[in-house]
């Protein structure tokens, strides 16, 4: 049996009914038990009669439940917002608002206090208001499939809007190019909120495999995780390099002992070349794949299967030709061709490409663009293309990416100047190598103001507003905020002058 995600039908019913579907962290389902599940929460949602479209926003961790709601929806041509619960209340909140839900479906052991209608996991439906009438757009030619909210640069957080037609692009090209079929079992240990997961989850539905849910706790530790794939055959690893590179620290962490893996599969951030050359040597019969793509081209754009050719022909790390359908182009400034000396901006041109940020019509004029008829989307990213691959050379703006999660600075600098006592303030990354390893909140405080309290009132407000991954490293107070010759903010020597106190 598979749930095919363009259709939101269960097809083939009668294959392999008594396989699983998903080992939730509570229990596991069947793919059986789990059509029956997805059908009766898919009545229980249509019964509420919410207007055509209506996002519902599903929060939980790693529940079989949260899987269950998400197909529900689908079926009911609601997209869903997926809403991780290390997301702290005040900024779910704050996502309600911008998405006008509707129905929230609770998963999570601690449900959120809220006047929405809630149904939670064990079926308790609570009636309660709707968040404004709603203003996700309709169209029922290409529903949205779901909304994932990232960190925007103004403080609040973006919705980006994956349509059916876009799910569908991304489908076509996993299922032609990633070499998956329906023994697979689909590792996932990424929150459901952040878009990597799509992977596991989409390919998984739609192939008719097996998806294997961890929680955090679990991730963290190497011998339950390293136990859990082995109980459970996993064979598609899905992560972040950097949770991968953790994971080589741990010397259980082979093909001897974990002999079912057979693709590495990452996307999020730069694959440090030194990485796939280890997983290749303790991994032998094992792939290692690189793939590139922000949320807004649904979850990836670019593949390349990383061989010990590829690592030796290149210098740099490729992160892939294009998918199926879909074109890359690097344009620089003056339309001269990118190279790596002189890279271009990454423009995502396909049916893979976002329909936009929900009601930002603003930042959708920016972003996004229509050529030749189809949906386009500049990504901020840098590259140029070499031999039909693209490489990535890293972003000119304030988008950093801290193990794997996407922020934008200005999103947490926004919560530090909310702070009362704080004159001005800027959220920097420290980098080393390239890679973000720390966020500093560079403070000026108005005078007279205690620093230890100012620094407590701060890190309170931000864990309040922000993931826990925004929590800055570390707060440091300056008297003054250097200026360069451009009458800027020296966001260099605020570094610098950092690093030398340390
Ligand atoms: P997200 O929307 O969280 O998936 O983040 C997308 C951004 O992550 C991209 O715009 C890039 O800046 C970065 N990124 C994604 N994949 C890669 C990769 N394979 N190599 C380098 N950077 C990447």
């Amino acid at each position: 049996m598979r749930f095919n995600i363009i259709t939101a039908r269960f097809e083939e019913e009668d294959l392999a009914p008594e396989k699983w579907a998903i080992h939730g962290s509570d229990r596991s389902l069947s793919w059986e038990q789990f059509r029956r599940e997805v059908h009766a929460t898919a009545e229980l949602i249509a019964g509420l009669n919410l207007p055509a479209g209506a996002p519902v926003a599903i929060r939980g961790h790693k529940e079989a439940g949260v899987v269950v709601a998400m197909a529900a929806c689908m079926m009911q041509n609601h997209p869903y917002i997926p809403l991780d619960i290390m997301i702290p209340e005040d900024r779910v909140r704050r996502i309600f608002g911008i998405a006008g839900v509707q129905l929230l479906v609770d998963c999570s052991d601690v449900p959120l206090e809220t006047e929405l209608t809630t149904l939670q996991d064990n079926g308790t439906l609570k009636h309660g208001k709707a968040m404004g009438t709603g203003n996700t757009p309709f169209r029922p030619d290409d529903p949205l499939r779901y909304i994932i909210f990232t960190s925007g640069s103004t403080g609040d957080p973006k919705g980006v809007c994956i349509s059916r037609s876009a799910a569908a692009a991304f489908l076509h090209w996993t299922a032609a190019d990633f070499g998956f079929n329906a023994d697979d079992v689909f590792i996932n240990q990424a929150p459901f909120s952040f878009d990597l997961s799509v992977y596991e989850l989409f390919t998984s539905l739609h192939t008719g495999g097996t998806l294997l849910l961890n929680d955090a706790e679990t991730a963290n530790d190497s011998q339950r995780f390293i136990q859990r794939i082995n109980d459970h055959k996993g064979s598609v690893w899905v992560s972040t390099p950097t949770f991968a590179y953790l994971y080589l620290t741990e010397p259980a962490f082979h093909a001897e002992r974990l002999p079912t893996i057979r693709t590495f599969l990452f996307c999020g951030e730069a694959l440090p070349k030194m990485t796939a050359k280890r997983l290749l040597e303790r991994f032998p019969g094992a792939r290692v794949l690189n793939t590139y793509g922000p949320t807004e081209a649904t979850v990836a754009t670019s593949l390349v299967n990383v061989t010990a050719e590829v690592l030796d022909k290149y210098t740099d790390m490729p992160v892939g030709a294009a998918m199926r359908g879909s074109q890359l182009i690097t344009r620089t400034d003056d339309g001269a061709p990118a190279t790596k000396e002189s890279p271009g901006e990454i423009l995502i041109i396909g049916d893979n490409v976002s329909t936009g940020y929900l009601a930002n019509d603003a930042l959708n004029a920016e972003k996004f663009f229509v050529e030749n008829g189809k949906r386009g989307f500049r990504t901020g990213d840098y590259g140029w293309i070499e031999d039909g691959l693209l490489f990535f050379n890293g972003r000119r703006d304030e988008q950093v990416k801290l193990n794997g999660f996407r922020i934008e600075l200005g999103d947490i600098t926004a919560q530090i100047l909310a702070v009362d006592g704080v004159a001005d303030a800027i959220a920097l990354p420290l980098r080393s190598g390239g890679a973000v390893k720390r966020i500093v909140g560079f403070v000026r405080p108005l005078a007279g103001m205690d620093n230890g309290e100012l620094r407590k009132a701060i890190l309170l407000q931000i864990e309040k507003e922000l993931p826990h991954y925004m929590i800055p490293g570390d707060i440091a107070f300056v008297e003054a905020f250097p200026v360069n010759n451009n009458h800027k903010t020296d966001r260099k020597a605020l570094i610098d002058g950092y690093l030398a106190q340390l």
